[in-house]
């Protein structure tokens, strides 16, 4: 009689387009560290089959999945639970099953805090100016609620986008947020703590930079990033040359990852393999 298990554990990834998505590098890496018989599945699921790919997680006994675009915000409708900060920025990134229901969580903003944390950085009545409004912006912008920071100013080019996500954070949270529209180069007030990019901007292949003036960085400020790749953006290459303190947006990808894995697995995840499992792939010196 065979004493041995032929079965894997499943992990999704649903997204459209998910090709150039990287995750499954530092899942299969950590699975293996771990000696773990999981596989994580990238897979292109259409906006019309959410529901359905949702259902399937139930029907192949999974562990769960990640959400990408378009459909962080579209499955909430179709998840058993949702945490808190999920809900309020709602947004899931990560679904995992226990007895037999789906949880949503958001990993990307514990991700982005994580990294500052792990770097000692208080957050607590700190004044921070975020740059965007979309998925990335507002998962940061509630984790940095939570953990106190004291004002928010968001600068966005979409006025609904922006106000929206002010609202929010005003209503829902002890921050004070205020909206700025990004209709011209932005300067940086010079009480600002925390400087973040949260737009696609500088992702590659694009090598452009945010308009603001970066001579109103000043050397106290710290200066993030949520672009992983490629590891220094020219945002961040500014603020460099203006010695400000810089956070990339390839730790929190990692970090977020080793959320999300915690929650599927029980298990602490490996972090260092992951992180250098990424850095190998985009060709980056850690
Ligand atoms: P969204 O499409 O939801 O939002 C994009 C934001 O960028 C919007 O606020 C948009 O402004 C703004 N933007 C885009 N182009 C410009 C421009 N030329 N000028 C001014 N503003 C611009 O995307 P996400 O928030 O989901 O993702 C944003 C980035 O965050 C991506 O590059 C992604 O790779 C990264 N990310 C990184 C993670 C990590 O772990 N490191 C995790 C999640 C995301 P508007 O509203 O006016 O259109």
């Amino acid at each position: 009689m065979l004493n041995k298990s032929y079965r894997s554990e499943l992990i999704g990834l649903f997204g459209m387009p998910v090709d150039e998505n990287p995750t499954v590098i530092i899942m299969e890496a950590a699975f293996k560290e771990l000696g773990l018989n999981y596989r994580y599945n990238t897979t292109m699921v259409k906006p019309k089959d959410l529901e359905t790919a949702v259902k399937a997680l139930k029907a192949f006994n999974m562990k769960g999945t990640n959400i990408t675009i378009p459909h962080k915000v579209e499955v909430l409708k179709y998840l058993d639970y949702v945490a808190e900060d999920a809900a309020l920025m709602g947004a899931v990134n990560t679904v995992y099953l226990k007895n037999g229901k789906t949880y949503g969580e958001n990993t990307d903003g514990k991700g982005f805090i994580t990294s500052l944390r792990e770097e000692n950085i208080e957050l607590k009545g700190k004044k921070v100016v975020v740059l965007g409004a979309g998925g990335a912006a507002r998962a940061a912008t509630v984790e940095l609620a939570m953990a106190g920071a004291q004002q928010i100013v968001v600068v966005n080019t979409n006025k609904d986008r922006g106000e929206t996500l002010v609202k929010l954070l005003n209503d829902k949270t002890k921050v004070k947020a205020r909206f700025v529209l990004w209709d011209k180069t932005f300067e940086v007030p010079n009480d600002t703590n925390i400087v973040v990019n949260a737009t696609s901007i500088g992702l590659c292949p694009d090598t452009n930079k945010p308009n603001i003036n970066y001579d109103t960085l000043t050397k106290d400020m710290i200066v993030c990033d949520v672009i992983p790749n490629p590891p220094q953006t020219p945002f961040l290459e500014e603020a460099e040359k203006r010695e400000c303190r810089t956070f990339d947006g390839f730790s929190m990808l990692v970090n977020q990852g080793a959320i999300s894995f915690k929650l599927w697995t029980g298990e602490e995840a490996p972090i260092d393999v992951m992180r250098k499992a990424l850095a190998k792939e985009f060709g980056r010196v850690l």
